[in-house]
């Protein structure tokens, strides 16, 4: 058979239940989503959209060429001073997207001769980042802190850096970051933290997991954040030293090599920060929300994971059943996606459940109802 025969491949996925399509949304109606990352409802936020059409109004569209050329705009700059501010930094530096910033740093911070002691269940832009770079990449087991000391102890290496998720994406669960930090300490390491899912959700004004632990930069000297997530927009950021920031302009490919994002797009981002800070009542909702659904899964005995954060994953274990859950829930009128290998680890496929700011408390009590009549193991 030739090397070739894509068809063979894709066919063998569908047979393992591991097939993916986009599915396309309708912003106006459809099925309640209970699988977005739009934490705290501002993607659809009227003050949002609103910033974006002006902007674009006296910016335009595209921004016509990377930040070192002729793409940088007084607006990302702006952005960039608002978001080193809120989270407790000296200077912030935007990216297109949080794997392009992922990415970007790790290549810039370690190549050959250093050393990423990674997570294992690490968002795959880290992991792929960190294989990017060149360094040695050395898995430690989920959250296991005498693993991660174990490895220290014995990788030889120039620059060693410990990269986790602040919330893990799949899972919900969080990093024990204060005492990373202080592991990084012991060993001369620098922590990275990504905190994709914790930025707008956690801290004090949102500002995250770290500021939500009071961490510096001294003790987390790079904390990445993404835009798409809580914020409701698009891009992400890299927060932390001027000296840091300095650094990355100069060595991150993935910011130095690509097309600077639309400058309205910055200017929505500032607005949606301002509702992120100034409106605390929607993290208050939403936390009351996760206690709902978590009340309520517990009293119906379904197979809900260690996560006090908006994931809420349902463990399911085969992707097969996972699938026909998922299929099962749209057919009642919710869309929650099933979360396969590889994505997961093979029999760890679960029905990743999201909790938003935009849902009432009635729609957490469907959503229940709907779930009592699944199979769940
Ligand atoms: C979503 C996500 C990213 C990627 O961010 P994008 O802006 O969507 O590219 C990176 N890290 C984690 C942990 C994420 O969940």
């Amino acid at each position: 058979m030739s090397a070739w025969n894509l068809q063979a491949e894709l066919t063998a996925l569908k047979e393992a239940a591991l097939y993916r399509q986009p599915r396309a949304l309708d912003a106006s109606g459809g099925p309640r989503v209970f699988c977005s990352n739009d934490y705290l409802g501002l993607a659809q936020h009227p003050r949002v959209r609103e910033a974006l059409a002006l902007a674009a109004q006296v910016e335009g569209v595209g921004s016509s060429g990377a930040h070192l050329v002729t793409g940088h705009r007084v607006l990302h700059d702006r952005l960039a001073v608002a978001l080193a501010r809120w989270t407790g930094r000296e200077r912030a530096l935007t990216f297109s997207t949080g794997y392009m910033a992922n990415i970007g740093v790790l290549q810039a911070l370690v190549g050959r001769g250093d050393a990423v002691f990674s997570d294992q269940f690490n968002h795959a832009s880290l992991i792929d980042g960190a294989r990017l770079s060149r360094a040695t990449v050395v898995p430690y087991r989920h959250n296991d802190l005498e693993d991660l000391e174990r490895h220290l102890k014995t990788v030889r290496a120039r620059r060693r850096l410990i990269v986790t998720d602040a919330v893990f994406s799949m899972d919900g669960d969080l990093a024990p970051l204060r005492e990373l930090a202080e592991v990084a300490a012991r060993h001369d390491a620098w922590l990275m933290v990504d905190d994709a899912h914790g930025i707008g959700v956690l801290g004090k004004d949102g500002a995250g997991t770290l500021s939500s632990l009071a961490l510096s930069a001294a003790q987390a000297p790079v904390l990445v954040g993404t835009l798409g997530k809580a914020l409701g927009t698009f891009g992400a950021f890299v927060a932390g030293s001027a000296e840091l920031i300095e650094y990355l302009v100069q060595r991150a490919r993935s910011y130095m090599f690509t097309t600077a994002p639309p400058p309205a797009l910055a200017a929505a981002t500032l607005a949606s920060l301002e509702l992120v800070r100034n409106e605390p009542e929607r993290r208050a909702h939403l936390q009351r929300l996760v206690a709902r659904f978590r009340d309520g899964a517990q009293a119906l005995g379904l197979p809900l994971m260690p996560s006090a954060t908006p994931i809420q994953p349902l463990w399911v274990g085969e992707a097969e059943t996972a699938l026909v859950q998922s299929r099962a829930l749209e057919r009642a009128g919710f869309l929650v996606t099933a979360i396969r290998p590889p994505t997961v680890p093979k029999g760890g496929a679960r029905l990743r459940i999201t909790l938003s700011a935009a849902h009432s408390a009635q729609d957490v009590d469907d959503l229940l109802e709907a779930l009592a009549k699944l199979d769940l193991p």
